[in-house]
């Protein structure tokens, strides 16, 4: 299994473009990332994961 530093996943506040790393939590053995509930600096609790965020954004050219 090839080494790697974990990065955490990061996510994009539809609201306000906020990028927020996401919260770790332990799942099966491994762990996995999720969004936070809240953005803090705009209220929205919607959030878009950073890699489809940019995908999303490079698609509108
Ligand atoms: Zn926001």
């Amino acid at each position: 299994m090839a080494h790697q530093p974990e990065e955490p996943e990061r996510y994009v506040c539809e609201g306000c473009q906020a990028v927020y790393a996401g919260t770790a939590y332990a799942e099966d053995g491994g762990h996995s990332f999720e969004a936070p509930t809240e953005c803090a600096a705009c209220g929205s609790s919607s959030f878009v994961r950073f890699v489809q965020w940019t995908h999303h954004s490079s698609s509108e050219t």
